[in-house]
């Protein structure tokens, strides 16, 4: 007998399923992850099937009304990774269905999208005496013929906005002759301007084999677990994931390779396509809607084979999936910021598991977390320590700023040996990099005589100095002011307010001064807001056109440039001052990010670390490129403190305008919750967040701690659905949570 009730979860933040009769003439069309509309109440509402049943135990149910779409969204193994992440995130499960689903696919009638499509017209070409008319009488118009005879064909829509003209003027074009207008249909291709040359697979060192090998082994496993790659900085982890992924197309599977958003650059396409062409698809945050829809059909039609992108790639629809690769695993940001607050890389040795395939975890430093479990064999632990082509890994100095000061009888921003190492280089036309972690050029606005900072009225942080604008910004909340011509303190109002601490852009005029001819760039947040501006920048360095390159955590990572021999690091200490008890950990991985920009071409490579802190571990560690020494420190220290990852991590965080209300709510919730809590779990707070105070709402936490998540997310799933917050207050529950702030 065919199903005939169907469970649904619609769109309604409920994390409730409610059961529905399938209609008759319906039969066969509602599947597991079918797209159907359904009354509900009073009105119409859309739902996703979720479970299909003989019989159900409420009476009177309501029958679906139509099924949208011709096939399913989701499969039944997708559906029971997003009832994992819904249920050990402690999350609604419409939102973990929202999860995996991307927007632009989820929204009704999204499709292939019929466009106006502009071609180029073959049998009447217009004179260059023609062309040069149009050019004077309006130049829009010429813009567009301009675009379109070099493309021949695409989107009116495109078009328009590549040549900046109206749809009119298309339409002149038109009854020129000189193009056509219909519909069509038009893969919307994020990559349409790219030419990749193919390449073929090198040979493998000894290590990278081994490493294959131990990966081929775990993906021809009966039951494929995980392989964590430990892999110093240019060992060449890439070239062992594109032969991994090779094997799995080879075995007729697919694959995924999630990387860093920060890390999708044109270089990591590049690879992935030029090694294996069409079958590429890539999904990340730049895409349009359009595009993103067109390249998840792709995926899901098997057209598209091998998938790469940042965090939510993980859900592609790739069957049957062969291997998952998390490069990077150690990175923050495969940590979703917003409910359900999954981490990729958890999720993804979850999507293994349950659709058995093979997981490659990536990286040159490691989690602790998934170090530990390598190192007690839930993982395959590879390592490979040499780099590529008998590169030697770049020498290391620690330069005690302390000393240094001294020296030079004041606090200096570049240490007299790090000035003579880029005053090497410029000489022998190598190239720079500069690193500090913080942007802007005075990190606070100081009044000397009574201590005040400015700081931003609605976030709990100080105010910092952008000698562009000369305007104060505010980093948590964006917003700009003047700075005071007098001190703001009430009571104090003395003239002669000064600018302190370091940003990059001070850094910038500080290297500027010392080599006024050298080529310098920036790339921070700040420079990089224009589309493009990031490939640009780094376009011009990977050319030559640079000598020095200073920017923030963005030219720490993944990035390749032969002929960068020197590193400098200007501050190591700043993410050490965090308050967090990960800030050694995020340290020594920045670090020994950093430091692995250096001699990855023919020349070795230098790195200058300069620190207040010489001889902290994280440094120290970074320093020897000493993994494991670092690794059995800090475990040490996480375990007598009972931290993750000895113990699952949880934050709750209630924010509103009202700081009574906030702290009056915190404090109802936490009483409730404790008094539902096993003994295995502990509570902690609430108490005011570290960052007290953003974008003028007030924040107070409380965090859980157990063995495991499981403890605890029980009884705070239970009180999330029952308890009424103070009005203006939001409560939001980060499990796993990597951030204290
Ligand atoms: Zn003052
Ligand atoms: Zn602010």
């Amino acid at each position: 007998m065919p199903p005939v009730v169907a469970k649904i979860i619609t769109d309604i933040a409920l994390d409730r399923e409610f059961d529905y009769l399938i209609p008759g003439e319906l039969a066969g069309r509602v599947r597991i992850g079918s797209v159907v509309r359904v009354p509900f109440g009073r009105r119409w509402a859309r739902g996703f099937v979720t479970g299909l049943l003989d019989r159900s135990d409420f009476p009177n149910l309501k029958a679906i009304e139509s099924v949208t779409g011709d096939w399913p969204l989701f499969d039944p193994p997708m559906l029971r990774l997003a009832r994992w992440i819904a249920e050990y995130y402690a999350a609604p499960f419409e939102s973990a269905i929202a999860a995996i689903l991307p927007a632009a696919v989820r929204r009704v009638g999204a499709k292939f999208k019929e466009q106006l499509v502009a071609t180029r017209c073959e049998a009447a070409l217009p004179s260059p005496v023609e062309e040069a008319a149009l050019a004077k009488k309006s130049p829009k118009q010429a813009a567009a013929w301009a675009v379109l005879k070099e493309r021949r064909e695409m989107t009116a829509a495109a078009l328009a906005e590549a040549a900046g003209v109206a749809p009119d003027g298309l339409r002149r074009l038109e009854q020129k002759g000189w193009i056509t207008l219909g519909k069509g249909v038009i893969r919307r291709n994020p990559h349409a301007q790219m030419t990749v040359l193919p390449t073929s697979a090198p040979v493998l060192m000894d290590e990278q084999a081994a490493a294959l090998a131990a990966i081929r082994a775990e993906m021809a496993a009966p039951k494929p677990g995980v392989v964590l790659l430990h892999g110093v900085t240019g060992s060449g982890k890439t070239e062992v994931y594109l032969a991994a992924i090779q094997t799995a197309l080879d075995a007729g599977r697919g694959a995924i390779a999630l990387v860093p958003e920060i890390a999708l650059t044109p270089q990591t396409m590049e690879r992935f396509r030029g090694r294996f062409g069409e079958t590429v698809a890539v999904l990340h945050s730049h895409l349009s809607d359009g595009e993103r829809h067109d390249e998840w059909q792709r995926i899901a039609a098997g057209q598209a084979r091998v998938v790469v992108g940042a965090r939510s790639a993980l859900f592609a629809p790739v069957r049957p999936l062969g291997l998952l690769v998390v490069d990077e695993e150690h990175e923050p940001a495969y940590k979703q910021d917003e409910s359900p607050r999954y981490n990729a890389r958890d999720v993804a040795v979850m999507r293994g598991h349950l659709e058995s395939c093979a997981v490659v975890l990536g990286s040159a430093t490691p989690s602790l977390e998934s170090y530990r479990h390598a190192r007690a064999g839930k993982y395959r632990m590879v390592k490979m320590l040499k780099r590529v082509d008998r590169r030697v890994m770049p020498r290391v100095r620690v330069v005690d700023m302390r000393i240094e000061t001294e020296k030079a009888g004041a606090a200096h921003l570049l240490s007299q040996d790090l000035v003579e190492a880029i005053r090497l280089r410029l000489a022998q036309a190598e190239q720079t990099m500069l690193f500090l972690n913080r942007r802007g050029y005075a990190t606070a606005v100081m009044c000397p005589l009574c201590g005040h900072t400015e700081t931003c009225p609605d976030c709990s942080v100080k105010m910092t100095y952008h000698k562009q604008s000369e305007l104060m910004m505010c980093h948590v909340c964006g917003s700009i002011r003047k700075v005071p011509v007098l001190c703001s303190n009430p009571d104090c109002k003395a003239p002669n307010v000064k600018m302190t601490g370091v940003g990059t852009q001070r850094v910038e005029a500080a290297v500027r001064k010392i080599f006024p001819k050298a080529r310098i760039a920036r790339m921070d947040s700040d420079t990089t807001g224009a589309k493009d501006a990031h490939a640009k920048i780094l376009g011009q360095f990977r050319r030559g056109d640079l000598d020095i390159l200073i920017g923030t955590q963005m030219i720490a990572k993944g990035l390749d440039f032969p002929n960068v021999t020197l590193v400098g690091v200007i501050y190591a200490d700043l993410s050490l001052m965090m308050p967090d008890f990960r800030a050694a950990e995020r340290t020594f991985q920045l670090l020994t990010q950093v430091a692995g920009r250096a001699g990855r071409g023919d020349v070795p490579g230098e790195v200058l670390i300069q620190t207040y802190a010489p001889f902290h571990p994280a440094v120290q560690s970074s320093r020897n490129a000493d993994f494991d020494t670092f690794y059995d420190q800090e475990i040490e220290m996480r375990r007598e403190m009972r931290y993750p990852p000895f113990t699952r991590l949880t934050t709750v965080l209630f924010k509103g305008a009202d700081e009574v209300a906030v702290e009056a709510g915190s404090k109802d919730f936490a009483a409730r919750l404790k008094a539902n809590l096993p003994a295995a779990a502990r509570m902690t707070g609430p108490a005011p967040a570290p960052l007290a105070k953003a974008k003028g709402q007030h924040r107070a936490q409380l965090m859980l701690w157990a063995a495991s998540a499981k403890e605890y997310v029980p009884a705070l799933r239970a009180l999330l659905k029952a308890f009424k917050a103070p009005k203006g207050v939001s409560i939001s529950v980060n499990v796993d949570a990597l951030s204290l702030m």
